[in-house]
């Protein structure tokens, strides 16, 4: 019996795989990848024969057997999933069936959008003295909220927060951070298909006018929302700097110098 891999393929250009992703795609007898996000050029490393599948038309359970299936044929069978495993990826779902079936299985950690997204924008999602702290969310469709966690009160901490799965609910998306006390020239961005060669594209707007600027874009899907108030701050003149550089500031590596 092989084990299977549950694989962050990163947020799209296969450059983004992390190097124990792409040696054990290498590796790999059979690979099922999430196709409607996950370039097919992340297979480019794919040894010869080995056989790889589109889950776009499965089901759960089609995807499981799909695996337990080749872990008996394969000792190293992949689940190339888009971004990080651990966010919007129904890893335990799968892993549930495959720990009852006796397969062994491990994750590889991947670039998640949200980071590709401030990456792309060169955007710091944390900031001192501005925010300290990033949530990772979505919008209510139609995954029900669980209690304490509509957006609305997610934002009322003010902090960073990088929106999934939710450009198809950015009329929603403003309405609740509107709710929460953010004002109209609060900055927003939106980065569609974050590090996808040639096809990312970056919208800068304020919660006022991200709606209007997204459709003038045209864009409708594969989008991550960012809204925090240290978007932006590469240009302000009066920024609060890290304690970590600090000449003042003393810490194991470093004697303050005043
Ligand atoms: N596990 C993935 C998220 C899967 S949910 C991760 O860690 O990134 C799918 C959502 O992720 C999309 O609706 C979109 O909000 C976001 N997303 C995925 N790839 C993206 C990309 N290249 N650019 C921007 N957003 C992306």
């Amino acid at each position: 019996m092989g084990k299977v891999w549950f694989v962050g393929a990163g947020p799209g250009d296969p450059d983004l795989i992390t190097v124990r992703g792409r040696d054990l795609i290498a590796r790999a007898g059979a690979i099922l990848f999430a196709g409607s996000l996950v370039s097919a050029a992340a297979m480019r490393w794919a040894p010869a024969g080995c056989e790889i599948a589109d889950s776009k038309d499965m089901t759960l359970d089609e995807i499981v057997a799909w695996l337990i299936a080749r872990a008996q044929a394969n000792e190293v069978v992949l689940r190339l999933q888009t971004g990080d495993p651990s966010l919007y990826g129904a890893l335990i779902e799968m892993a549930q069936p495959l720990d009852a079936a006796g397969v062994e299985l491990g994750v590889v950690a991947g670039v998640s959008s949200a980071m590709a997204s401030a990456a792309a924008a060169v955007e710091s999602l944390t900031l001192p003295e501005v925010t300290q702290t990033v949530i990772l969310t979505r919008a209510e469709g139609r995954t029900p909220m669980p209690d304490g966690e509509s957006l609305e009160d997610l934002a009322r901490h003010h902090c960073t927060l990088c929106i999934y799965l939710s450009i198809t609910l950015l009329a929603r998306v403003v309405g609740a951070l509107r709710a929460a006390g953010w004002r109209d020239d609060a900055p927003m961005l939106v980065v569609h298909k974050a590090s996808w060669p040639g096809e990312e594209r970056i919208v800068r707007g304020t919660l006022a006018d991200i709606r209007d600027k997204c459709r003038a874009e045209k864009i409708g899907s594969q989008a991550m929302i960012i809204a925090s108030p240290a978007l932006g701050a590469r240009r302000w003149p009066d920024l609060k700097k890290s304690k970590l550089y600090d000449a003042t500031f003393t810490h194991r590596f470093r004697r303050a110098s005043e």
